[in-house]
C-alpha cells in the first residue's frame, strides 16, 4: 500500500460528526502493539489509542476475562453491589494511598468528579465558600464544559462560553504564583504529574513536593490528575510515586482499562467523607465488564518485576530517541517523559512529523509544544522498540531530504 495510501484530513462518513481530523486508514484487527489493515498492512502502533492500551491490541489475559463476564454479567446499575467493583476498589487502594474509589467511564468524568468531591470536602467542613480550584496552564483534564475551562485553552473554550467559573488558572513551575492565588475561597490545587497532551511535560519533583506543603499549610486537598501516566505508564503504577508524595484525591482512567472504557477517582476517606448517598452517581460507571476488565489489567501490571521492565524499556527507547536527536539535530530539540511516555519535542512541525511516520507505519500521535508523543504498550518488545527506532531514522531522513509526500 506504501505511499499510495491517501492519509490524513480526509473526513470519515457524514453520519459521524466531524469533531476529529482522522487520519484515513481502518483498522480491522490488533496484535500487541501491531494494527492490522483488512489487506494486511501492518502498523506499530506506538500510540497505544492514546495511552490506553496498556496491553496492545487483543491481549490474551484480557480477551479471556471480558469474554468469561460477557457470558456471565453485564450490567447492572449500581442500585447493586457489583463483586468485581468492589475488587477493583480494593486492589486500587491496596496498591495506593487511597481508600475509597468512585467509578465512572473516562478521564473527563473521573477529574470532574475530583472537583466535586473537593468541593463537597469542604462544604461537609462547614466552609462551603472553599470552592475554586487552583489549576495550571497547558494542563488537560478532558472535554466537559467545567474541565475545558480548567487549563484556559482557547482551542478547548472557543465557542463554548459562557466559561465554568471556580478555577485560578496559573503558570506552572511558580510556587510564587500558586501561593498568591491561595485564598479562603480556594478548596484544592489540581496538577497532572506529567502533562500528556501539554506535551509530556515532566512536573519537577520539587514543584510536586511544594505544592503538597502548600495544601497541607493551607488546608487544600491536592488532586492528581493520573488518567494519562497512571496504570503503570510512567514505569510506577501511579507517576506520582517516583515523587513519594502522596495526593488526597486522584483521577484515573485510559490505561486501568486497557481500552475498555473506565475511569475512577480514589481519595482518602477523610477527603471522600462528603460524599455520601445522593451526591454522585453514574449508570455505567464500575459495570461488571468494565470492572472484570480492570482488576485483570492491575494484576498484570502488579505482576512481579512488570513495572521495572517497563522502566529498563523507557530507558532504551529513550536513548534510541536520544542517538536519533544527534543524527538529526535540525528535527529533534529535547527527548523527555517519564517510563513508556515518552515525548520528542520537534524543531519541524510535528504533524509533517507524524505522517512522516505513518508513511514508514509507525503510529504516533502528537501533543501540545510542538511534541510527538511515543505511548507504546507497556508489553512492548525490546524488537518492537528498535523497529520503532529504524521507522523514526527513515522518517527523519524522508524529511531531510523531501520526500515527505504532499498530505
Ligand atoms: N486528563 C488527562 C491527563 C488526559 O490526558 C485526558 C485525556 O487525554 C483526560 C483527562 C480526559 O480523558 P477522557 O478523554 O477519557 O475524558
Amino acid at each position: 500500500m506504501g505511499e499510495q495510501v491517501g492519509i490524513l484530513v480526509d473526513g470519515p462518513h457524514p453520519a459521524v460528526m466531524g469533531t476529529y481530523q482522522r487520519t484515513n486508514i481502518m483498522f480491522e484487527r490488533g496484535e500487541g502493539a501491531w494494527l492490522i489493515t483488512k489487506s494486511g498492512d501492518r502498523y506499530l502502533d506506538f500510540t497505544s489509542g492514546v495511552a490506553v492500551n496498556t496491553f496492545g491490541h487483543a491481549d490474551y489475559d484480557l480477551a479471556k476475562v471480558l469474554s468469561d463476564q460477557a457470558h456471565k454479567l453485564w450490567h447492572t446499575s449500581n442500585l447493586y453491589r457489583v463483586e468485581d467493583q468492589e475488587r477493583l476498589a480494593k486492589l486500587l487502594c491496596k496498591h495506593s494511598f487511597a481508600e475509597s474509589v468512585f467509578f465512572c467511564n473516562s478521564g473527563a468524568e473521573a477529574c470532574e468528579c475530583a472537583v466535586k468531591l473537593a468541593r463537597r470536602y469542604h462544604f461537609e467542613n462547614g466552609a462551603p465558600q472553599r470552592n475554586r480550584i487552583i489549576t495550571f496552564e497547558g494542563s488537560f483534564h478532558g472535554r466537559t464544559l467545567a474541565m475545558i475551562a480548567t487549563g484556559g485553552n482557547p482551542k478547548y473554550t472557543n465557542g463554548f462560553a459562557p466559561n465554568v467559573p471556580g478555577f485560578d488558572i496559573v503558570p506552572f513551575a511558580r510556587h510564587d504564583i500558586v501561593k498568591s492565588v491561595i485564598s479562603d475561597e480556594t478548596a484544592a490545587v489540581m496538577i497532572e504529574p506529567v502533562m500528556g497532551e501539554g506535551g509530556i511535560r515532566v512536573i519537577p519533583k520539587q514543584c510536586l513536593r511544594g505544592l503538597r506543603e502548600l495544601c497541607d499549610a493551607n488546608g487544600l486537598l491536592l488532586i492528581l490528575d493520573e488518567v494519562q501516566t497512571g496504570a503503570g505508564r510512567s514505569g510506577r503504577l501511579f507517576a506520582h510515586e517516583w515523587v513519594e508524595i502522596q495526593p488526597d484525591v486522584m483521577a484515573v482512567a485510559k490505561g486501568i482499562g486497557g481500552g475498555f472504557p473506565i475511569g475512577a477517582v480514589m481519595a482518602t476517606a477523610d477527603a471522600a467523607k462528603g460524599m455520601v448517598p445522593g451526591t454522585h452517581g453514574s449508570t455505567f460507571g464500575g459495570n461488571p465488564l468494565a470492572t472484570a476488565v480492570g482488576c485483570a489489567v492491575v494484576e498484570k501490571l502488579m505482576a512481579p518485576e512488570f513495572l521495572k521492565d517497563v522502566c529498563r524499556k523507557g530507558v532504551l527507547l529513550k536513548q534510541l530517541l536520544v542517538d536519533l536527536k544527534s543524527r538529526f539535530p535540525c528535527i529533534v530539540e529535547e527527548v523527555r517523559g517519564l517510563g513508556l511516555l515518552t515525548g520528542v519535542k520537534l524543531k519541524i512541525s510535528v504533524a509533517d512529523a507524524v505522517r512522516a511516520c505513518f508513511y514508514e507505519k509507525l503510529l504516533t500521535v502528537s501533543a501540545g509544544d510542538n511534541v510527538m508523543r511515543l505511548i507504546p504498550p507497556l508489553n512492548v518488545t525490546d524488537v518492537e522498540i528498535s523497529d520503532a527506532a529504524g521507522r523514526l531514522d527513515r522518517a527523519f531522513a524522508r524529511i531531510v531530504s523531501h520526500r515527505l509526500p504532499r498530505k
